[in-house]
């Protein structure tokens, strides 16, 4: 649906029948989606260290399409639930201390093998064990600061994509 359909939808019939119709093109949108996504966050040591630039360069260059994308910050509460399957590790408050520590920039990216790809472009977890030329292995500063975030799994990256942002968030072109 075009960007001018939908704020005349909004605007002009502002109402339960409108928010139906909007949500339906959603659902439809993010179905077609299936498969194809990931989730990702460029992290807080990532942010202040003024590789936001660089990293999205990267994305692109290596065939990601942003569908949706938002300089956003997390509050603890959000934080704990986006991490809430490492509640028990030992990691998981600073981790939380460090994903709320400042602003992040989050994005649905598209692409074929949207999840494996995207792994394999952000290396591994730990930065000291990321692949030469990967975006931790280039920008990361350690296995907590470590730049940036990708799902794991498509069901993941649905649920991600739909904590971040609402179906109007997404573009087509
Ligand atoms: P990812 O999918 O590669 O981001 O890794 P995980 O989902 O396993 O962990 C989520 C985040 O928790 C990682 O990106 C790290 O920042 C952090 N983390 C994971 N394992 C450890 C660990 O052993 N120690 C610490 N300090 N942080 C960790």
């Amino acid at each position: 649906m075009s960007k001018s359909l939908k704020s005349h939808i909004s605007i002009k019939h502002n109402n339960f029948f409108a928010t139906k119709i909007l949500t339906i093109f959603a659902a439809q949108k993010s179905e077609k989606m299936a498969g194809k996504i990931t989730l990702t966050m460029i992290k807080p040591d990532a942010v202040k260290n003024g590789h936001i630039g660089n990293i999205l360069a990267d994305i692109n260059n290596a065939g990601f399409k942003i569908k949706a994308m938002k300089l956003t910050q997390l509050s603890t509460a959000d934080a704990e639930s986006f991490y809430s399957v490492h509640r028990e590790r030992p990691f998981f408050r600073d981790l939380v201390d460090f994903m709320t520590s400042g602003p992040i920039v989050a994005a649905v990216l598209e692409k074929d093998n949207a999840i494996e790809d995207f792994r394999k472009l952000i290396g591994a977890t730990n930065p000291q064990e990321a692949a030469e030329g990967t975006i931790r292995n280039k920008y990361a500063v350690s296995i907590d600061a470590n730049a940036i975030h990708g799902s794991d799994s498509d069901e993941n990256a649905q649920i991600e994509a739909a904590f971040h942002f609402a179906g109007r968030d997404f573009y087509n072109y």
